[in-house]
């Protein structure tokens, strides 16, 4: 028999769980503490590799708050679409977080996009990105995040006063590690979290519900324990759109 990618629950580290079908695709539900995860019969080799290969098609699709509806666009297309929604965001998390400058990491930063505009507002912002190369561009670190080496610019010492996910917790085989990284190596005393989170389980929140990259179908409240278990404290709430949250973390 194969390796299943995911045999823990992310919240309660059990590893009892009972197979259940949802829109057509393989899931499990924690017979402890309910929690529901995508059933993925791959190694983690096998699934970074689908990222390096698959993700930039599914990068380029669009997805239409209000339509549900999901176009391919070109990288350019993509690129301007994800840059115009990170002005949004970064006017939004500017007054949220009352820090307009400082360093920023945005952890799975895809085509940069965010990235860049937030250089192009006050931040000194790099990103991560899974990729096995463990090699840093001068703007983004491409490996996993416990081997972040940004080759001495920024000083591998220092933290950071903001750190963005985009969309990405879900994505991660074990998402309590990554957090715990970016809470003893990542992130400043006095820093903020940011997360970026899709409403599974609204009506708008249905195309979410994807294929091998979801792999934590969490609700909000759920989102909030994995976190605050980690070592860090909700300051605040928002609902940008329908079909997502976002969630504001100082550390405790
Ligand atoms: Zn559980």
């Amino acid at each position: 028999m194969s390796k299943m990618l995911i045999d823990t629950c992310c919240l309660c580290n059990s590893n009892e769980s009972t197979p259940i079908k949802l829109y057509g695709l393989s899931y499990r539900k924690c017979r402890n503490c309910g929690v529901i995860f995508h059933e993925v019969e791959m190694t983690k080799d096998e699934y970074f590799s689908f990222y390096e290969k698959e993700s930039y098609s599914e990068l380029r699709k669009i997805y239409t708050d209000n339509e549900h509806k999901k176009t391919y666009h070109t990288d350019e297309q993509r690129y301007n679409h994800d840059y115009n929604l990170a002005i949004k965001r970064i006017d939004e998390y500017k007054k949220i977080t009352k820090k307009e400058t400082g360093l920023l990491l945005d952890i799975g930063a895809a085509n940069g996009a965010f990235v860049d505009c937030a250089r192009s507002f006050k931040y000194d912002a790099f990103g991560t990105e899974i990729n096995d190369s463990k090699k840093f561009d001068g703007k983004i670190f491409y490996g996993e995040l416990d081997q972040i080496s940004f080759g001495g610019s920024p000083p591998e010492s220092r933290k950071f006063d903001l750190i963005t996910m985009h969309d990405v917790l879900e994505h991660m085989i074990n998402p309590k590690y990554e957090l715990g990284v970016i809470k003893n190596n990542l992130i400043k005393t006095d820093g903020m979290l940011i997360i970026d989170f899709p409403e599974f389980y609204s009506d708008h929140g249905v195309h979410h519900w994807k294929q091998t990259e979801h792999l934590w179908i969490l609700t909000m409240d759920e989102v909030i324990e994995l976190v605050s278990s980690s070592g860090f404290k909700l300051e605040d709430i928002k609902h940008p759109v329908s079909s997502k949250f976002v969630l504001y973390f100082g550390v405790n």
